[in-house]
């Protein structure tokens, strides 16, 4: 099982987030770790001993807990839930708030890979985005994390930026590839509606650069990256040869996961041959989470129970963003029935078409498929 847990505090409130994270509520950093840690009792009684084969800290900025509430929770949980030997164990942080303190608590932990935002190299526009550090701020905490021991270490970048030139993205990528990380994701800005810079766009008071650029940066770094070294691996994330996350991987491969804290998400076995497995979402309202906590009982804000028809969809759906694609061995063992029997005739339709290939026993979108990738799954669905 994969384990992930979401710390909701953020320093301030970046402009294009919509993830479930507050700004100024540190305060409530002791209760909230207590909650989680009893939903956690709850989720050891229910599914019985696991062991976690990767762990996940995400928010929010979980960098952002002090080192006594970092060690209270990360002991808690795995008294509950031990790592297995050799499991990937990332957590997210933010530049201007990691300190030497944290790094060494997380790794005596157990962390061991780190995971910071790091986003563009300009400051104008690290400003126009909410965030709160500079990019000397990455440079010193890349510094600090590998003077800490931490041997993984992946920034995230986006691209598609209100202002962002082709220049400026090349400029970032090059500033990145400087700091030496064994990980990079690079995603594309998606205007959410009710964040400060969706709804600035929608009032078309921000404009986005066109569609080109967006495409020219995006096969920019595609090509940059490549030649520094790194293996594109999905579509948003490149990795040096060894160093892939295992808990995406896990995510994309229908891997069981459980999700503790406010809004996070669990998807975990089925109880009945017509439920393959279900998923269910935590509230997304912190205090009412809270309140969750102290009553000890934890009601899900959503609860779905997936279909083999759907899990079967949903294998194709997260395969086919990886660049490996989809193996049909995997898909045989998973739901017991062979992916050409269910998904063979549409697959090749689709190739005849370029956008899917066939490599020995793995289906993959082609580049072009890639591009329109929401089209082609809607062509895969099962009637
Ligand atoms: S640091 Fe991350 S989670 Fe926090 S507000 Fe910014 S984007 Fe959202």
């Amino acid at each position: 099982m994969e384990l992930y847990l979401h710390i909701p505090f953020c320093r301030q409130k970046c402009a294009y987030c919509d993830f479930a994270s507050w700004a100024g509520r540190e305060a409530w950093i002791p209760a909230y770790v207590t909650a989680v840690l009893r939903e956690a009792e709850q989720a050891r009684m229910a599914l019985g001993p696991q062991g976690l084969i990767t762990a996940f800290i995400g928010g929010g900025t979980p960098s952002l807990l002090p080192v006594d509430a970092l060690r209270r929770l990360l002991c808690g949980v795995q008294a509950l839930f031990p790592l297995e030997a050799g499991a990937e164990f990332t957590s997210e942080a933010n530049p201007g708030t990691l300190t030497p303190q944290w790094l060494d608590a997380a790794l005596s932990l157990g962390v061991n890979r780190l995971s910071l935002g790091m986003q563009a190299a300009q400051e104008p526009i690290l400003r126009a985005l909410g965030r709160i550090h500079t990019m000397a701020q990455v440079r010193e905490s890349v510094a600090m994390a590998r003077r800490a021991g931490m041997q993984n270490l992946s920034l995230d970048l986006m691209f598609g930026l209100p202002g962002q030139t082709l220049a400026d993205w090349s400029e970032s990528i090059d500033a990145a590839l400087a700091l030496e990380p064994e990980h990079l994701s690079c995603y594309g800005l998606i205007p959410e509606e009710g964040t400060p810079l969706g709804d600035a766009i929608a009032r078309g008071e921000v404009e986005l650069p066109p569609e080109e650029t967006e495409r020219a940066m995006y096969d920019l770094a595609l090509e940059r990256l490549r030649r520094a070294g790194f293996l594109q691996y999905e579509i948003s994330n490149f990795a040096r040869p060894g160093y892939a996350c295992a808990h995406n991987l896990g995510y994309w491969r229908q891997t069981p996961y459980l999700g503790l804290g406010v809004a996070a998400a669990s998807m975990l076995p089925g109880t009945d041959p017509e439920e393959a497995y279900r998923r269910r979402t935590n509230v997304r309202d912190l205090a009412a989470y809270l309140r969750q906590g102290q009553a000890g009982r934890f009601i899900p804000a959503e609860e779905e129970r997936i279909t083999p028809a759907q899990a079967r969809f949903e294998t194709m759906m997260l395969g086919l963003r990886t660049c490996e694609g989809v193996s049909e061995r995997a898909f045989l063992t998973m739901h017991g029935i062979p992916l050409e029997e269910v998904y063979g005739q549409r697959l090749r339709v689709l190739a005849q078409r370029g956008l899917t290939e066939k490599a020995g026993e793995w289906w993959r979108l082609t580049r072009r498929g890639m591009d329109v990738q929401n089209a082609v799954l809607v062509e895969l669905m099962e009637e």
